[in-house]
């Protein structure tokens, strides 16, 4: 993402595209409740609008401001993530072939599973890890997605994203790429060569856990993308209109609250890196990390607020670590302006390929000094601040 760019990309946040309440000059849109839209003498609509189902002026406006800020042909929004992410699937046919990262988000990661049980779509998993490995899941000819995530859930490995669209497209298959921890603000993902690029927007986009919801957007108005659109009218899963407005208020905050997570996050990782009770810090922002140059490419402006701890201990001790957290609050989810931490593995269920000792962060935008302590403690060291002053402590 150019200099230029990025900037540009800020301003269209932070400005919303000036989209305004032209009847009242507010400088704020309204919320369109209606389901439906009044017809003309002639019997047509009066504006692009007919039925909430296929498309609402505030859903609308949420994919003009995605849109812009992506640098996308066109945005559609749906009223999850995951329903964002299986209406890209529900474009595949049986005996197509997916190919997709052994440690992903899970319940995308499930559904494939879903559907090559029940559909006939053959899956691939390849270990992210492994130099090569994408490579050769792919078989040129037959795959038909190749549906990543950069960095991976919950272990941060860090997948190339434009190596990964070469090899999508020399095979003559589409890449669709997730990124819900590392949205439009730091990835700039149609220059690196993404096809259909995913986000959760109940994470970063949204901000504030408080709004359920998905993103699609597109390098091309293509066959597929056609599809999409109608498959998002007759399964229903379009964005309603009051979370399409929270949604774009909680745009307008994205790249500074990105920028602070950022900062927290990496302050976080720097300090428990080399800490007697930490085996590991998971952080592609840290120099020595592998992959960190490819992370540094990709991730122009902040390596995200998402990072894990690989405690040194078992799965009983890493749990009763999170569970003595008094700042972080124990809860799944991410890309809030609050902290939160949980035990990945108990969450994902036993034939989760999560370590047992790992400690999923996902850091807000609260003050750094708080959270560093927050972990100290936990892990039993003897806390610098007291934390149970610290949740009273208005910052
Ligand atoms: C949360 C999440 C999803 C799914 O989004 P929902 O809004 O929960 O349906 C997909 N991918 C990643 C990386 C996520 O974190």
């Amino acid at each position: 993402m150019s200099e230029q760019h990025s900037r540009s990309a800020a301003t269209i946040a932070a400005q919303a595209l000036h989209i305004i309440n032209e009847e009242t000059g507010g400088v704020v849109p309204g919320i369109e409740l209606a389901t439906t839209f009044a017809r003309d003498d002639s019997y047509e609509f009066r504006s692009e609008f007919g039925y909430s189902r296929d498309s609402n002026p505030t859903t609308r406006n949420a994919e003009k401001i995605i849109k812009a800020l992506s640098g996308a042909e066109d945005a559609l929004v749906f009223n999850s993530g995951m329903s964002a992410i299986s209406t890209v699937y529900e474009t595949l046919r049986p005996g197509q072939h997916v190919v997709a990262p052994i440690i992903m988000y899970h319940g995308a990661q499930h559904w494939l599973q879903h559907l090559e049980k029940t559909r006939g779509i053959e899956l691939t998993l390849f270990d992210q890890t492994k130099q090569g490995a994408l490579k050769e899941a792919i078989k040129p000819g037959k795959t038909e997605l190749v549906w990543i995530e950069s960095p991976v859930n919950p272990t941060w490995d860090v997948i190339d994203i434009a190596e990964a669209a070469d090899l999508a497209h020399e095979a003559g298959a589409t890449l669709g790429l997730d990124t819900t921890v590392a949205p439009p603000c730091t990835t700039d993902a149609f220059a690196l060569g993404a096809d259909i690029v995913f986000q959760s927007a109940t994470k970063y986009l949204g901000g504030h856990s408080d709004l359920t919801g998905g993103v699609l957007t597109t390098a091309k108005n293509d066959d597929r993308w056609q599809e999409i659109q109608y498959v998002r009218k007759h399964l229903g899963g379009i964005l309603q209109p009051f979370e399409a407005w929270l949604l774009i208020r909680g745009i307008r905050t994205l790249f500074v609250r990105f920028e602070r997570a950022s900062q927290n996050a990496m302050a976080l990782a720097r300090h428990f890196e080399n800490h007697p009770k930490v085996e590991r810090a998971l952080y592609p922002g840290l120099e020595n990390y592998p992959g960190h140059e490819i992370a540094a490419r990709q991730m122009t402006n902040g390596f995200g607020g998402m990072m894990s701890l690989l405690i040194k201990g078992d799965e009983a001790e890493a749990r009763a670590t999170a569970a003595a957290c008094r700042v972080f609050m124990p809860a799944t989810s991410l890309g809030g302006v609050e902290s939160l931490i949980e035990h990945r593995k108990t969450v994902e269920g036993p034939d989760s390929a999560v370590p047992d000792n790992l400690l999923r962060l996902s850091v807000g935008i609260e003050g750094e000094q708080d959270l560093i302590a927050d972990i100290e403690q936990a892990l039993g060291q003897k806390p610098s601040v007291d934390p149970r002053a610290l949740r009273a402590d208005v910052r």
